[in-house]
């Protein structure tokens, strides 16, 4: 079975988050014997998504999901890296404001799918709602449990419009996370990124994979699965991402469009230019 498959959680399969190693690397040692394929990987990244961007029939949409401290942003970073700027955008959900509570949940979160010939990551997402507004009962159960096939229906919409979706679930052990908190108040540049609401959250880490279960279980659809992603080891969870997006859109097939000029008459018109203005010097 190769890695895609191997992280990708098969629709209608049971999830059982303690079953799997958050620290797995697979055949890789360290991150310098990761560093050649995670290259590689980089640089499809980097050459297919210019071919998405010239095409413009197809868009990629990353969502992004896990715990504090599991990576997200250390992903975007990594992923977008490999991109060119102009087809990129990030969007990072926070805390809703009174006018996105004044609507429905997937409100806030379609203006910013991406259009076709771009690629968007979604820092936390609709999950969201069936994650922290589960675990804190922000609004009723028989509310939240009917997000999962709401969801599933605007991701199938989403598809129908050549979106394509992967959903990376970032998965870390409480021990890593604590060590990330250690470092995070030990090193002044991460120091801003101390909240309280790390701990209190903490706290709940139980109910958390409970909610992480369900929306794995319920929400990886074949239109758009979700991918378990090992991340104790930072490089290991780098690589693992670039080889998903990479893979999947090599399966796009992709290709650049057909020039829209007669490029004879073009290289005429650019030989006549060349000669007068070596005649006008
Ligand atoms: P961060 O990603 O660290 O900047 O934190 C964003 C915070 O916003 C997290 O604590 C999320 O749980 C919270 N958040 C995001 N979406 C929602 C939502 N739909 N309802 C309540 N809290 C949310
Ligand atoms: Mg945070």
């Amino acid at each position: 079975m190769g890695l895609r498959s191997k992280l990708r959680v098969q629709p209608g399969s049971k999830v059982r988050l303690k079953d799997i190693d958050a620290s797995f690397h697979g055949d890789y040692t360290s991150a310098e014997h990761a560093k050649e394929d995670l290259d590689k990987n980089v640089a499809r990244m980097t050459e297919l998504q210019e071919k998405l961007y010239g095409e413009k029939k197809h868009a990629l949409l990353i969502v992004l999901q896990g715990i504090d401290s599991a990576g997200k942003d250390g992903t975007c970073w990594h992923v977008l890296r490999a991109m060119n700027p102009q087809g990129t955008q990030v969007k990072g959900f926070k805390q809703p404001t009174e006018e996105e509570l004044a609507h429905d949940f997937l409100w806030r979160v379609h203006p910013h799918v991406p259009g076709l010939g771009q690629v968007g990551v979604f820092n936390r997402s609709h999950y969201e709602d069936v994650l922290v507004v589960r675990v804190h009962d922000l609004v009723p159960k028989s509310i939240w449990s009917e997000r999962y096939e709401l969801i599933n229906d605007f991701e199938k919409m989403l598809t129908q419009h050549n979106v394509t979706i992967l959903k990376f679930f970032l998965y870390i052990s409480p021990e890593e996370q604590l060590s990330r908190f250690r470092q995070r108040l030990d090193d002044p540049a991460r120091q801003w990124k101390i909240s309280e609401a790390d701990y209190k959250e903490r706290d709940y880490w139980d109910q958390y994979i409970a909610a992480y279960e369900d929306m794995l279980e319920r929400c990886s659809t074949p239109h758009a699965p979700w991918y378990i992603i090992p991340s104790n080891h930072k490089w290991y969870r780098n690589l693992a991402v670039s080889h998903v997006i990479g893979k999947t859109l090599e399966d796009m097939k992709l290709k650049l469009p057909e020039p829209t000029v007669n490029l004879d008459d073009i290289r005429r018109k650019y030989h006549a230019a060349v000669e007068k203005s070596r005649g006008g010097n």
